[in-house]
């Protein structure tokens, strides 16, 4: 018996499937039944979809409902949630509830996982290196805060924000 189990490790938007991400290396993916609504029209790779299905490699789950709710309710905290589709709310409730990266290209997604502390992959770069995280920063006296602080508690300035690489 194959001693891995079928546990995936990332979770695919929709930006994903477009760049192909799934059918270009065998990985443990799993996306969401909104998700996979959205991107099963694609022509060209519907039967490499059947054949990932078949074999495992994507998984299609729906998230749990205190996960959804979690992750609704950080986009309404970050201002993104009005950018945002309900399958893309599910991917971002999948990656949080399961634990695994999340591959997406699409910003508003980017930010409410990061606010979650979902690690991120760029689904653009193909073979993707990095995981990158949101953090703030004061741009006066460099103290970093959480993703959600808007000032700085010492000096009073407006935060900025960046991306932190936080895997190689
Ligand atoms: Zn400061």
């Amino acid at each position: 018996m194959d001693s891995r189990n079928s546990a995936s490790s990332y979770a695919l938007d929709a930006s994903a499937f477009y760049v192909g991400i799934p059918f270009l290396s065998v990985g443990g993916y799993c996306t969401t039944p909104a998700v996979f609504d959205e991107v099963k029209h694609i022509k060209k790779s519907h039967g490499a979809i059947e054949a990932l299905l078949a074999t495992g490699s994507l998984q299609v789950i729906d998230p749990d409902k205190y996960s959804f709710e979690k992750t609704k309710s950080m986009a309404r905290k970050t201002g993104d949630y009005p950018r945002l589709s309900q399958a893309d709310v599910s991917i971002i409730a999948l990656a949080l509830q399961l634990k695994i990266v999340l591959l997406t290209d699409d910003y508003a997604v980017a930010n409410v996982a990061a606010t979650l502390n979902i690690p991120i992959q760029s689904s653009s770069s193909k073979g993707i290196k990095e995981t990158r995280k949101w953090i703030s920063y004061c741009s006066a006296c460099g103290k970093k805060f959480g993703p959600i602080a808007k000032e700085c508690s010492l000096c009073g300035n407006r935060l900025r924000r960046k991306y932190k690489i936080t895997g190689g």
